[in-house]
Parts: structure tokens; C-alpha cells; sequence
């Protein structure tokens, strides 16, 4: 079996944070990354799905850890070019999770009521509570995303002082950032963990994914035309991509730029970076005070003292 040494891993991992401040450039990222390549080609895959294992594992102790000392919340966002894999990551990361403490949020067109508040709320009100473990797939950062690749969704916001469907122009993108810095920094001081990924799958991959789709009737569901809209305007999606990483990687709360082309690749890295970022926290099962522990030692005697039902 592969092994790999603690701090060689914990090096490789870094490799995907961005940290704040340092020049970020999305093309530095290979989404084809396969692995240690201080490792034999073969035993990278085996090691992947071991990482995995224990990632799932250790993710679903740290949750029972968060439940029980109930102080942190996690925020997890993923964001990604159509069938760079969120929702197979989401399945297979949280698959030993006890569903009661986590959710999972999806992000859509927003709808008349979202239209009616500002661009976090929808989001704001979908966050875990303390102790939970919450899923973003699609967030906030669909506004300058999605938006910035189409500004004339942004007629609908109803903006003082906004008018037309163009490009507002540089000034407004930052100020959306700058809200989003805010708003994340607001939720780490409150207690909620923001722990943000870009799975980064390249344009060959995306094409060989619809193709597969298009090819095995099974998959036909998983496919929607307005896919092929999105990917014509890639370019552009990679250029709001690499701004919004860049303007929002905080020391709060950095992206990670996951490689996508491989699947064993992507949740090996997403399961290890939250069991680790958890860790991070230090919790600990709280302690129980002195009386408490007296009423449950009176507790037990008394069941180890019964006789029968009545
Ligand atoms: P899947 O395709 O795997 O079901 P998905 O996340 O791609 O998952 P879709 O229903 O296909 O879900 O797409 C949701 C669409 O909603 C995306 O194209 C996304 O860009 C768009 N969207 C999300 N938030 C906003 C927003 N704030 N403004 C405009 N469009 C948005
Ligand atoms: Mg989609």
C-alpha cells in the first residue's frame, strides 16, 4: 500500500490554497493534476481513495465533534464550470456524515423574493446554524460570476443609481467583493468556518463529460442544452473566475483551486482540506461539571439496580 509522510501531504495540499496577497494566476493551476509526482504513477490513484477513506471518516467525526461542542459552524462553497463534479463531490466527501447535521443548499436564477433584498440574503438565510455543517453548491460569488459574465441580469436587482444592462465597469465588481470580504469576515468572527472551493476542470474534460452524457441515454437527464451556452462564453467565465478568486482570497477565509480533470483527485483534496481546516478549530467534547457527573453515577446505579418493569 502507498504511503505518504504527513508533512510532504500537508505541503501538497498548500499548493491548492490561495493565500492573500500572493500574485494569483488561474493558469498556474493544472486541472489535470495527477497526483504526487514524487510517487510511481500507480500508486497515486490507491492513495487517493485511501486519503478519501479517511478524509470521509475523520469528516464525520469532526462533525460529531462540532454537533456536541456546539460553537463553530462550517460554510462550505463550492463553485465550478458545469460538470467539474460538485454534486459527486458533495455525495462521495459527505457520504459518512449524519445527515441530521448538515445541509445542502443548491443556488439557482434567483427567484421574484430573492430579486426583492440584496445579493447575500438568499444566502445569508440558507447558513448553517452552530454546529451544523452547510453546503453551498453555487453561493454568493454566482454574483460576479454569472452576473459579471452577464450584466444584464443585473437590471432585475433594481440598483440605485444603476440603469441600463451593460458592464458597470471595475469599481462596482469591486465593491461587490469588497461585500463579500465583509460578510465572510463578519461570519468567522461569529463563529462559522468558511471554507471555499473552485473545482477546476479544463475545457477538454468539460467537452469530454457533455460528450459522455450525450452519448449514454442513463445520462441524457444530467444534461441541459443551456450547458453548451455557458461553455461557449468559457473564456470569459475564466476571467471572472480569476478575478473573484484573486479579490476574494482573505486570510479568514481563502479559495482552494482543487484540480477537477480526475475525480479521485478532487474529493481526496475537498475531504482532506475541511477535515484539516476543522481541526484547525481545536474543538473538544464538552466536559461535564462536577454535579451533573454525580446525577450520572445516580443514574446508573439505579438501572444496574432494577428488578423488572412497574
Ligand atoms: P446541475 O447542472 O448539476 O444540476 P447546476 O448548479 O449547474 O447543477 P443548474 O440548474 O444547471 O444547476 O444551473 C443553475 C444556474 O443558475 C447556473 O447557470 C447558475 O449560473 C445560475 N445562477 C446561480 N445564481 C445566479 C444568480 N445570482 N444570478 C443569475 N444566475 C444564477
Ligand atoms: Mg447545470
Amino acid at each position: 500500500m502507498p504511503s505518504i509522510d504527513t508533512a510532504r501531504f500537508e505541503e501538497l495540499l498548500d499548493l491548492f490554497r490561495v493565500d492573500a496577497g500572493e500574485r494569483f494566476d488561474l493558469a498556474d493551476h493544472d486541472p489535470g493534476w495527477e497526483g504526487d509526482e514524487e510517487l510511481p504513477k500507480k500508486d497515486r490513484k490507491d492513495l487517493a481513495e485511501e486519503l478519501l477513506e479517511d478524509g470521509i471518516e475523520a469528516l464525520a467525526e469532526s462533525q460529531e465533534l462540532l454537533w456536541a461542542s456546539d460553537r463553530w459552524s462550517v460554510l462550505v462553497v463550492l463553485q465550478a464550470m458545469d460538470a467539474a463534479g460538485k454534486d459527486s463531490t458533495i455525495k462521495h466527501v459527505l457520504s459518512g456524515v449524519n445527515p441530521q447535521g448538515c445541509r445542502v443548499v443548491s443556488f439557482k436564477q434567483p427567484s421574484a423574493e430573492e430579486l426583492d433584498h440584496d445579493f447575500l440574503w438568499r444566502c445569508a438565510v440558507a447558513l448553517p446554524r452552530r454546529g451544523e455543517i452547510g453546503i453551498f453548491n453555487r453561493s454568493y460569488y454566482e454574483e460576479v460570476l454569472v452576473v459579471r459574465v452577464h450584466p444584464a441580469f443585473l437590471a432585475a436587482q433594481r440598483l440605485p443609481g444603476f440603469e441600463g444592462t451593460g458592464d458597470p465597469g471595475a469599481a462596482f465588481w469591486a465593491d461587490r467583493y469588497e461585500s463579500i470580504n465583509a460578510f465572510e469576515r463578519h461570519l468567522v468572527r461569529n463563529g462559522t468556518l468558511v471554507v471555499k472551493f473552485f473545482l477546476n476542470v479544463s475545457w477538454e474534460e468539460q467537452r469530454e463529460r457533455f460528450l459522455e452524457r450525450l452519448d449514454r441515454p442513463e445520462k441524457h437527464w444530467k444534461f441541459n442544452a443551456a450547458d453548451v451556452a455557458v461553455r461557449r462564453r468559457w473564456q470569459d467565465y475564466r476571467h471572472a473566475y480569476q478575478q473573484a478568486i484573486a479579490a476574494t482570497s482573505t486570510a479568514w477565509a481563502p479559495w482552494y483551486v482543487v484540480p477537477a480533470d480526475h475525480k479521485w483527485v478532487t474529493r481526496a483534496v475537498v475531504a482532506q482540506v475541511l477535515v484539516r481546516r476543522i481541526r484547525e478549530l481545536g474543538l473538544a467534547f464538552p466536559t461535564i461539571p462536577e454535579d451533573d457527573r454525580a446525577a450520572l453515577a445516580e443514574s446508573r446505579r439505579e438501572l444496574l439496580a432494577e428488578q423488572g418493569p412497574g
